[in-house]
């Protein structure tokens, strides 16, 4: 089907893995293992231990080591630690193909979608949080506390790494989100135990083996594979660990914050959305429009936490802006991820399938309308169409509950007040966009649409510099940008009396 780097080849030989700590293999102290499945074959690419307790413990305590205040590591100048960041970004550029095929084979995203956005995005996080390194600041303050004696007060704080961080990342970007996490608590000067979904480890597994290639000390970057019920709950319990940062399920993330909070450590947690993509009936640009609501909701197959999943359009121009968007889904090219002209590739899972198909059967019983898709097209491998429902209820379960998958529902609204209202009606709170070509509607839908990322007339893209989080139950603290390396720094107040 494709021809292999060289890399990957000799990689994937090894056929299975033990976890990544203190910069080499470990066989793991657990005999069960989990397969990982190509999803567009359905075939096992190869196997990864599932990590127990102990390996979680071996790996937290490798991370502490390296995080030692006499470390190689702490000891290490900004500019050091900075440059062996953009080290890695190299590394991960050199070895672009490789990740990207890597990616796909576990994943079943197109691979032009690995190259661009989980191995190119990956290398651009590393490289903007490289510079980070020698910008962390803290300030000076005056006080006012009297001194006896004629004496003073130099008051003042600074900026320390957290410690080991706890790092747990779902299958949709996996490196890409692994990055959005590992370079800014890298850049900060903590250490990390990641620990991928069970369904795309390896990436995880071989970017570890790049980090420690650019030089990155042992220990200061460790994975521990495993699923999420024993591995990532030793993780996140583990006494050793001073942060947790999640992204997954909202469904996940509350058991974790419950977990994090019993040994009351920091957590930052990057939940579910359902992000309402809003069309007026004066849009800019009515094609722009429709292909930008097909893109952010088809893109990675639908399994994008920003995923513009429910469309709102104005009622005067909602069949022509709908019928365009049906267009745009039907002439997809579905296929696996490795055909350069594919347009959509599997989901990716069986299980993922199965969950986003009930959904589906779930929006046809409540009596939404199906215009488009809906069927898998082939007897192998986890596809499904482009699917697009029309429904007038917002209350529906389409409507209201996150399907992560390309499925998308149209709502229409009658004035910015009724678009609002229906756009805020939802418990999650993550991104959303806006078309019209009117600023001051733009401005009054930005001020007042409860979504911590909006973007007008384009669907939502990340950059390292834009911060990324959500509103209500779409998480707690944002990533990227400066937030997202102060993410990983604890404040210390000093007073010097003088
Ligand atoms: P899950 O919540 O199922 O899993 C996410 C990660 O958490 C996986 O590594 C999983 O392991 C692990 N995990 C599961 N249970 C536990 C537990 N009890 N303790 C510790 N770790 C656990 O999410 P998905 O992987 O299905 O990812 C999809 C979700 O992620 C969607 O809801 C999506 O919206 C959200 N997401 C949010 C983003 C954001 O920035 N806000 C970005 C991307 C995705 P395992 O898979 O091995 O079970």
């Amino acid at each position: 089907m494709v021809n292999l780097t060289q890399r990957l080849t000799e990689f994937l030989s090894a056929k299975s893995f033990g976890h990544f700590i203190n910069g080499a293999y470990t066989s793991g102290n657990s005999e069960e293992t989990i397969d990982v499945v190509n999803p567009a074959t359905e075939e096992t690419i190869a196997s990864v231990s599932l990590g127990s307790s102990d390996d979680v413990d071996q790996a937290v305590r490798s991370a502490k080591t390296a995080f030692d205040y006499n470390s190689p590591w702490r000891k290490m100048t900004p500019d050091d630690r900075g440059k062996l960041l953009f080290a890695f970004a190299d590394k991960i550029e050199e070895h672009k193909e490789t990740l990207a095929q890597l990616v796909t084979l576990e994943n079943g995203k197109l691979i032009k979608d690995a190259r661009s956005s989980d191995v190119g995005g990956a290398a651009k996080t590393f490289r903007y949080y490289a510079g980070w390194t020698t910008k962390i600041e803290g300030e000076t303050l005056d006080i006012s506390q009297a001194q006896k004696g004629g004496k003073q007060n130099f008051a003042f704080t600074r900026r320390e790494p957290i410690g080991v961080v706890a790092a747990i990342v779902p299958w949709n970007f996996p490196l890409s989100i692994a990055s959005w996490k590992v370079a800014p608590a890298l850049a900060a000067g903590c250490t990390v135990v990641l620990k991928p979904s069970e369904e795309t480890p390896l990436s995880a597994l071989l970017f570890a083996e790049l980090a420690t290639e650019a030089g990155l000390p042992p220990g200061v970057l460790n994975v521990v594979t495993g699923d999420g019920s024993t591995t990532g709950a030793a993780l996140t319990s583990h006494k050793g660990v001073s942060k947790v940062t999640f992204t997954g399920s909202t469904r996940t993330g509350k058991i974790i914050g419950k977990t994090a909070m019993d040994n009351v450590t920091g957590v930052s947690l990057e939940l579910g959305g359902k992000s309402p993509a809003i069309v007026f009936d004066d849009a800019l640009d009515f094609d722009a429009a429709a292909k930008g609501v097909a893109a952010g909701i088809f893109r990675n197959q639908g399994q994008v936490c920003v995923a513009g999943s429910r469309v709102y359009i104005q009622k005067k121009v909602f069949d022509k802006v709908l019928t365009d968007v049906s267009h745009i889904a039907q002439k997809m090219k579905i296929s696996h991820g490795f055909d350069e002209s594919a347009d959509l590739g599997p989901l990716v899972s069986k299980g993922h399938l199965e969950g986003v198909c009930s959904y589906i059967r779930s929006g046809l019983d409540e009596g939404a309308r199906l215009l488009s898709g809906g069927e898998q097209p082939f007897d192998k491998g986890y596809y499904l169409q482009p699917t697009i429902f029309s429904a007038t209820d917002n209350k529906q379960t389409i409507v209201q509950e996150e399907i992560f998958g390309p499925v998308l529902v149209a709502v229409p609204f009658t004035n910015l007040e009724d678009a609002l209202q229906k756009a805020n009606d939802s418990t999650m709170g993550l991104a959303a966009t806006v078309w019209t070509k009117d600023i001051s509607k733009a401005m009054s839908m930005v001020n007042r649409l409860q979504a911590g990322v909006v973007y007008v007339n384009s669907p939502v893209r990340s950059d390292p510099n834009l911060p990324l989080g959500g509103y209500k139950h779409s998480g707690i603290g944002r990533e990227l940008g400066k937030t997202g390396v102060y993410a990983y720094t604890t404040l210390k107040s000093v007073n010097i009396v003088y």
